[in-house]
């Protein structure tokens, strides 16, 4: 039995001809060692958001910049379609059909203006746009290239819940669907080459799975396969130490476990979307996230539990990986009324649940006299109204004295699976801030022992990250 491999590439892997020609490439390599292959791409760099942008817009009655989206759609595809679709009744054929979801695109602005408003339904169609093109585009491109290929909107086999902008997969009927699908073609040698990031409901309404979640659809399609692999391809040599653009030194990990990883993706690293992971850990399927700029890089490979090397790693290697979350500010509800009272905290997040807002970072102190937590900045006012108002009559009591705010901080997070067995870790972290005078507002460590958490003024973030990857990288 031939081994099957889904390959995902993202935004900038597939945003320009020259990009593209890489991918090419990469596809005809790794159809010579695996036979069976599966592609799922995002949209050419850009295109999402310029979809969206052009829908809001229009929903506050803005139409002035859609004929400047308009072609700057087109110029977009059309030049990688010039570049790499030399046959020109394949190319004018290719052509015809994004030219029709570019007018799909000017016909939901017209009606989302006039409606005035763009429901998540309709954004969903919007944002869908952009890898319906770029499926059409990629598989002309690849065919070009001498591989047989074909363009699928995976809307249909992702089969999805309503919950538009964020659709949750139904599993079962998804990997009986995409089986059904795509093993036809991968046993006629044919390359799939699926819309990412995109589903539908059971009655065929689209849906996408939250922003970034092509990465998600690469995983569901190995699971359902399933495949033996699925590579992510993007724009970096897999994951790094922490953000090169805060610590030029910052290094690629040859490996990284499943655990750290999530961690990781939670805590702002762009890697992998967050849901990719689950999937195919279950299905015991090996993931690694490699660069389409530079493919002969081994990139990162993800592993169960991160320590095939265990004994030899250095102590001071038990941390991974350092990231940063800007922009978030600490919520802080305090009153001596709150002692060993029952349920201010359930109430505190469920009024914060209310407004849609997920909690990256939680703290209480033992006294019981405070709970802090963190959140978007740009969610801070709304929340602070919520709270006021489930605690109104707490706070005409006294029993809560103050529910308050910060200016914008940073959430720093350290990562690294080896913090379990090692005592004096988070000992060396401290003092490491210590010693280049960050003030530390808050912290938290997860239970799972992978990371710890910490809270600092956003003006100290580069700081933090900077000294802390000095404990990784020597
Ligand atoms: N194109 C989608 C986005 O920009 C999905 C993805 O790239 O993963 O969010
Ligand atoms: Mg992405």
């Amino acid at each position: 039995m031939k081994k099957t491999l889904v390959m995902k590439f993202g935004g900038t892997s597939v945003g320009s001809a020259d990009a593209l020609k890489n991918v090419v490439q990469i596809i005809r390599d790794a159809k010579k060692d695996w036979g069976r292959v599966v592609v799922v791409t995002s949209a050419m760099s850009g295109v999402t958001n310029l979809l969206l942008d052009s829908a809001a817009a229009a929903s506050q009655g803005k139409l002035d910049s859609l004929s400047e989206t308009e072609s700057s759609l087109r110029a977009k595809h059309f030049a990688a379609a010039d570049a790499l679709v030399p046959d020109s009744a394949r190319r004018e054929a290719l052509k015809a059909e994004i030219e029709k979801l570019i007018q799909t695109q000017m016909n939901l602005c017209k009606a989302v203006a006039v409606l005035g408003e763009a429901s998540p339904r309709a954004l969903d169609v919007v944002a869908s746009l952009g890898e319906r093109m770029s499926v059409r585009l990629l598989a002309a491109v690849v065919e070009s290239g001498g591989v047989r290929a074909e363009a699928l909107e995976a809307s249909e086999f992702i089969v999805t819940d309503g919950e538009f902008q964020n659709a949750h997969p139904d599993l079962g009927i998804t990997v009986e669907k995409t089986r059904r699908r795509l093993n036809p073609l991968l046993d006629e040698n044919v390359v799939p080459i699926v819309t990412g990031f995109i589903g539908a409901t059971a009655e065929g309404q689209v849906t996408t799975l939250g922003r970034g979640g092509s990465d998600y659809s690469a995983a569901l399609i190995g699971f359902a396969l399933p495949a033996n692999e699925v590579w992510i391809w993007t724009d970096v040599n897999g994951v790094m130490t922490t953000d090169p653009r805060i610590a030029p030194n910052a290094q690629t990990l040859p490996e990284i476990s499943y655990n750290e990883i999530a961690e990781l993706a939670y805590y702002g690293a762009k890697v992998l979307h967050p849901k990719t992971i689950r999937p195919v850990v279950e299905a015991g399927i090996g993931l690694r996230i490699c660069n389409t700029f530079n493919p002969s890089h081994p990139g990162t490979r993800l592993t169960a539990n991160g320590h095939s090397n265990g004994s030899k790693e250095k102590p001071e290697k038990v941390i991974k990986a350092v990231t940063a979350i800007r922009c978030q500010r600490l919520v802080t509800i305090e009153g001596r009324g709150m002692l060993g009272v029952p349920g201010v905290a359930a109430r505190a997040f469920s009024a914060v649940a209310s407004t849609g807002t997920s909690v990256p970072l939680i703290t209480q102190a033992s006294s019981e006299q405070s709970i802090c937590f963190a959140i978007p900045a740009d969610t801070a006012p709304s929340i602070l109204r919520a709270l006021e108002k489930v605690f109104k009559h707490e706070i005409v009591r006294q029993d809560i004295d103050r529910i308050w705010s910060t200016e914008d901080v940073t959430i720093v997070t350290v990562v690294g699976a080896g913090m379990r067995h090692m005592a004096g870790v988070s000992g060396k972290v401290f003092s490491q801030l210590g010693a280049n005078d960050v003030n530390i507002l808050a912290i938290a460590q997860g239970s799972s022992e992978v990371s710890i958490s910490f809270v600092v003024d956003h003006v100290n973030t580069e700081t933090a990250v900077k000294s802390l990857h000095e404990l990784i990288v020597r």
